[in-house]
């Protein structure tokens, strides 16, 4: 057994951390969590939240949250907002105010200037489509753009005209003066900025040019005092470009990026413009569709924020990648609502029963434990002549081993007595609409005399309960990887499961959950773990949505 004090889990920049404090190399890291305002952060992003303000919060450092904000036509305000309010549901405060690169865009530009200077950095004018000719590709180096040989003076008056608006979008860019034979692409004298003519959220109308993502990442790091700058392994390539401006640039700190491989979830897609096409196409209801694979899909369909830590706590964090089975994460959850989710009763498929001995207006109120481990106090259930039990659980030719109802057969209501079925009422097409049963009146509590009955269900009161909806939520897509599609000349989009959500009406919950609160959980017993619906449960009229089954059944 692991103990908190001692993880086993893989977790590689921990010893880099903990080694980098043991020297005095830092007395206290800093770590970020740079997000692109241009979606809602997906299951993904929890793994890159855990990990840099997990890794913040053992080494006693600080992280931020700072919005990679260099791409205003993307971007939008209401990203920012929900970005905000997702880390903050999944138990993590930043170290004061959210940061915005573009708070930066003064320094950055005036350090674009210092690159002219010192003959780093020139104005380009080949167009985008001549520039990609120009860049070679990884059998051919590149060749020269015409700019490069401009001098100094005549590159810092044409960045100036630049910034003050005088060409369109497109016209120049300004490039660092690297190499462009270098092997890495990424050195083949990379743009630092662009001419986009956008109103940007934070800045409005001021800039018409901004900078690119990596003339952007690294020196903010380095203002903001960014000692361990961690990010997913796409930007492996880009280090030696990282390192290329802290080198040449007067920044006030040295931050060192290091990388980790992505999450993939099998089952799920986490690309933000996929899940931004899943909402615009209308393919789900938004982005908080609890079949998402967002951070407010996810709490909308019941997931604690906890099960999401403990799921990235359990994958760890290494170089190698691979594909992690989401069944995973429903382990995670489960075991979470296991332990804390009170158990109530809720019949998704109702079928009256009149039990036609029990006395004409006599009512017990039944008291039954809200869970069976944890001390939560009880919940009582009236219990009288009728009742509703699910139609599944009545048969009429049942199958061999079933242990519920069936003609002239027990079966014991949970927490309550044990009925017999008597007689089968049914419609004109021959459906069952009423069962009529007689119970023991020897059976609350404790084994009837001389038999054995072998089935438990259960059940709610015909009058008391309370009429609710359910939305039985499954997995998104049918194919364990939705985007292989898109490799094969198909979409991802092919992949949906069509029975990723049924919705019942009518269904019949136990008195209690009449008032359940907008996201509180519960174990709907034999039937899974559910919650009251964040937007459209109301007291009285309550809705419910399935957060996972109560045992795995994909693959069987
Ligand atoms: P997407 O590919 O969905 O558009 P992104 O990487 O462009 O994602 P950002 O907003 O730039 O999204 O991501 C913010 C941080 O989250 C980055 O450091 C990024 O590396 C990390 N991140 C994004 N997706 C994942 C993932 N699947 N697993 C781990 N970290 C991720
Ligand atoms: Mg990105």
């Amino acid at each position: 057994m692991s103990t908190p004090e001692t993880p086993v889990v893989a977790n590689f920049l921990r010893p880099i951390v903990q080694s980098d404090l043991d020297s005095g190399k830092h007395s206290k890291i800093v770590t970020r969590f740079p997000p692109e305002p241009n979606g809602y952060l997906h299951i993904g992003h929890a793994k890159a939240i855990c990990l840099n303000f997990g890794l913040a919060k053992e080494f006693g450092g600080e992280c931020n949250l700072r919005f990679d904000d260099t791409n205003p036509a993307k971007e939008d305000q209401e990203y920012i907002d929900a970005i905000k309010a997702d880390v903050q549901w999944l138990g993590f405060q930043w170290a004061g105010q959210e940061r915005y690169a573009s708070s930066y865009f003064e320094q950055l530009h005036d350090w674009a200037v210092f690159l002219i200077k010192a003959g780093d950095a020139y104005v380009c004018d080949l167009s985008p489509e001549q520039a990609r000719e120009y860049r070679g590709n990884l059998t051919e180096p590149g060749r020269n753009s015409p700019g490069r040989e401009r001098g100094i003076e005549e590159n810092l008056e044409l960045f100036a005209r630049m910034k003050a608006g005088e060409f369109a979008d497109g016209a120049m860019s300004l490039r660092a003066r690297i190499d462009m034979a270098a092997p890495n692409m990424n050195l083949r004298d990379p743009v630092l900025y662009r001419i986009r003519h956008a109103h940007h959220h934070q800045t409005g109308d001021k800039w018409c040019i901004y900078p690119s993502y990596d003339f952007t990442h690294g020196q903010s790091d380095a203002i903001e005092g960014i000692t361990h700058s961690i990010c997913t392994l796409e930007f492996e390539d880009h280090r030696p470009l990282y390192e290329w401006f802290l080198a040449r640039l007067p920044v006030p700190a040295q931050p060192r990026q290091y990388e980790f491989a992505r999450l993939n979830l099998n089952y799920t897609v986490t690309s933000k413009r996929k899940l931004k096409q899943l909402v615009d196409e209308k393919h789900v209801a938004g982005w908080d569709d609890p079949r998402m694979s967002t951070l407010v899909g996810f709490r909308r369909r019941g997931y604690t924020p906890g099960s999401i830590r403990n799921f990235c706590d359990m994958i760890g964090v290494n170089r190698a990648g691979g594909v992690v089975d989401i069944g995973m994460l429903e382990f995670s959850i489960r075991e979470d609502l296991d332990a804390s989710a009170p158990r109530a009763m809720c019949v998704l498929q109702p079928l009256k029963v009149v039990i036609t001995n029990y006395p004409q207006g006599q009512v017990e109120n039944l008291e039954l434990p809200r869970h069976p481990k944890e001390d939560m106090g009880v919940r009582v259930l009236p219990f009288s002549r009728e009742i509703y039990i699910d139609a599944g659980d009545y048969e009429e030719n049942p199958p061999k081993g079933y242990k519920r109802l069936e003609p002239g057969s027990e079966v014991r209501l949970r927490g309550s007595y044990v009925i017999r079925a008597d007689e089968a009422i049914k419609d004109a097409a021959g459906k069952v609409i009423e069962l009529r049963c007689s119970y023991d009146p020897l059976t609350l509590g404790k084994n009837p005399e001389g038999r054995k009955v072998k089935g438990v269900i259960h059940w709610v009161p015909a009058a008391e309960s309370v009429e609710c909806e359910v939305r039985l939520y499954d997995r998104l897509f049918r194919s364990a990887s939705p985007e292989k599609a898109d490799e094969e000349g198909g979409s991802f989009l092919d992949n949906i499961n069509p029975q990723s959500l049924v919705v019942l009406k009518g269904c019949r919950a136990e008195p209690s959950l009449a008032l359940a609160q907008p996201e509180e959980r519960f174990q709907f017993e034999r039937e899974g773990y559910f919650c009251a619906d964040l937007k459209d449960s109301q007291p009285g009229a309550p809705v419910f949505n399935r957060t996972v089954t109560l045992r795995d059944s994909w693959g069987q």
